[in-house]
């Protein structure tokens, strides 16, 4: 079993591809409004699946019926791979970790999908920090292959290696990275937002144009539509902890209007506006 903690845009994502790997899955939050939603998703999410021809139709009841969702930590404690995905908080994944290290068994493996955040930080927790490892998801988490698996200072070899075997289970390319600010991903991706953000601040174009130019150019997506996607909130987050753990290295400075949406509760595609208006 796999457990699973945090049932928003991530958790969820990682729900669907754990069952579609065959995992029977615990998601866990704090908030049942949470996994509500995370279960209409996940029910919406598999059919369209199937609706596109990437799920067989015969899969889907199995796939649903693996995955349980609850508020009790302790349903976790059988997990042979705990996953976490709360906010980009070291103080809240610490707490989790710390909780975890004294409710699962000394074998499971421990992971974080922390964007950025130090793998070695969040192990100095855990009894056995050897068992702590990052497994990075990218949104959305069911259908994008890659996953970066992180090995902290401490992280043993063979908990690298099993951690690279679920995730290609469950139908994902894991890339071995190591401990540093942001990995590999969110590094490059960085100025990509934080450089779209400033030529947005000097007034040179708007959102929809910097978005139209960059498609133009080959990207799936515009910054400012992906930045709503993945939510105001937590890219903020992910691009103040670079700015942090690279002492205000001036390519990963937080942009005041971001930051002044995310004041303003417009996360993005979640909360119904960000960037652009979802609500109509
Ligand atoms: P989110 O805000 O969509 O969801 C977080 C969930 O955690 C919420 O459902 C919330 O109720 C729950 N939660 C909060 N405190 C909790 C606690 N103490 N115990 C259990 N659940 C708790 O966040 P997200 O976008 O899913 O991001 C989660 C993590 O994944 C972050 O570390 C983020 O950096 C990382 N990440 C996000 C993206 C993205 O595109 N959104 C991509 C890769 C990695």
């Amino acid at each position: 079993m796999i457990g699973i903690i945090g049932s928003g845009t991530m958790g969820r994502g990682i729900a669907i591809s754990a069952a579609t790997g065959g995992y029977d899955v615990s998601l866990y939050d704090i908030d049942q409004q949470a996994l509500d939603a995370a279960q209409q998703a996940i029910e919406k999410s598999v059919a369209k699946g199937v609706e596109k021809g990437k799920i067989p139709a015969e899969e889907q009841p199995k796939i649903l019926a693996r995955i349980r969702t609850t508020m009790s930590l302790d349903d976790l404690g059988a997990g042979e791979l705990i996953v976490e995905a709360v906010p980009e908080s070291m103080d809240l994944k610490k707490k989790i970790f710390g909780q975890l290290s004294g409710i699962c068994s000394k074998d499971a493996i421990l992971a974080s999908n922390t964007s950025s955040l130090s793998i070695t930080s969040i192990s100095a927790v855990v009894d056995n920090p050897g068992r702590v490892v990052g497994m990075h998801f990218f949104n959305p988490a069911n259908i994008m292959k890659l996953v970066e698996v992180i090995a902290g200072r401490f992280t043993s070899e063979e908990t690298v290696a099993n951690v690279c075997e679920i995730a290609e289970k469950m139908g994902k390319t894991p890339a071995r990275v190591k401990d540093t600010p942001g990995f590999i991903v969110n590094r490059v991706a960085r100025s990509f937002y934080t450089e779209s953000l400033r030529i947005l601040e000097e007034g040179v174009a708007d959102e929809a144009a910097i978005d139209r130019v960059m498609q133009a150019h080959g990207f799936r997506m515009g910054p400012f539509t992906l930045m709503d996607l993945i939510g105001n909130d937590v890219n903020v987050e992910v691009t103040r902890s670079l700015y942090e753990a690279y002492h205000g290295e001036a390519r990963y400075r937080p942009s005041h209007i971001q930051e002044a949406l995310v004041d303003a509760g417009m996360l993005g595609k979640k909360s119904g506006r960000g960037f652009y208006n979802y609500e109509s």
